[in-house]
């Protein structure tokens, strides 16, 4: 549904919509992107759930980590090997194991058969990362970065765009368009799925939350666009203990898939372990969530 509000800036506008979000806005209220990703279908019944590590840490967690996740009923695996730290410093406390790390994750897969998403920051290193991945991730400190959103775009790869912490809806959806042009470019459907993982606000619950988890952008978003919209509790929350509920909510709000941190051993994790949960409570939750999804006539069972 299109909104008339002329005012420009936060809002979108018809005359945004027609004019600068012309390939992600829904053409019909109906509209909705239907695609699959190595066998995982986006935009249908099925609410696909992500799970994995922040830190691809080695060859063995990342395996172990994978075996949990695809036992459990998970549909993607989840895991950084290019990180975006917020701050310059590699020790051996904090790394990212880049290039090794993307070797990894495909044992992963092989071990699993579950399809890879990691982050991509460079435009130099979207080759290395294309070839050791399903779904390439743009993180929310990149969402704007619109050389790097382009030059994903070209590959034709599906894309997942996170949302910048500090961005509207207007702004998320116009990043979205850049990847969008690239697939229109390439004559091929638009493979992108958004991902909500926490806004900054002032009105946080402690000290320790760094993000809210912003619900409301999910009906939000799917007014205006057919794209697929899903959420990321670990990161917004920044706290394991609220990951579940804001999992169930979530479903309840309408996402069209869930990304989440999970660990074999949280409290050794090299980073976050404060958000990422066990296999353990991944599959609690996953036990959870499927009369949550029933109830509104979804699934989490392919
Ligand atoms: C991540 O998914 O590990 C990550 C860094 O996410 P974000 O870009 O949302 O902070
Ligand atoms: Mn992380």
């Amino acid at each position: 549904m299109a909104l008339d509000n002329k005012m420009a800036g936060k809002d979108l506008n018809d005359d945004d919509i027609r004019d600068k979000i012309p390939l992600v806005a829904k053409d019909h209220p109906d509209h909705k992107s239907r695609f699959s990703v190595a066998g995982v279908e986006f935009g249908g019944p099925l609410i696909p759930v992500m799970g994995g590590p922040n830190t691809v840490e080695n060859e063995e967690m990342i395996v172990k980590t994978a075996k949990g996740i695809k036992a459990s009923g998970g549909h993607f695996l989840r895991g950084g090997a290019f990180k975006p730290l917020t701050f310059p410093y590699r020790s051996e406390k904090y790394y990212e194991t880049r290039e090794q790390g993307l070797e990894w994750l495909q044992v992963a897969k092989k071990e699993t058969g579950l399809p890879v998403v990691t982050e991509v920051m460079d435009v130099a290193k979207i080759d290395v990362v294309a070839k050791n991945s399903d779904m390439l991730q743009i993180g929310t400190r990149n969402m704007q970065n619109y050389v790097l959103l382009t030059e994903v775009g070209k590959t034709g790869m599906p894309v997942m765009l996170k949302r910048g912490y500090g961005s509207s809806l207007r702004d998320w959806l116009m990043a979205a368009e850049y990847i969008a042009l690239e697939h229109d470019r390439l004559g091929q459907q638009q493979q992108i799925v958004l991902c909500e993982r926490g806004v900054v606000s002032n009105h946080t619950h402690r000290a320790g939350s760094r993000f809210l988890l912003d619900l409301q952008v999910v009906p939000a978003a799917q007014d205006v666009t057919h794209l697929p919209v899903m959420t990321d509790p670990s990161h917004a929350t920044f706290w394991q203990p609220w990951v579940k509920p804001m999992m169930l909510a979530s479903i309840g709000a309408g996402a069209d898939g869930l990304m989440l941190e999970v660990h074999p051993n949280p409290p050794e994790a090299a980073v976050d372990p404060l958000q990422c949960s066990s296999l353990e409570q991944f599959d609690e939750m996953m036990k959870a969530m499927r009369p949550v999804a029933a109830a509104i006539g979804r699934t989490l069972d392919a």
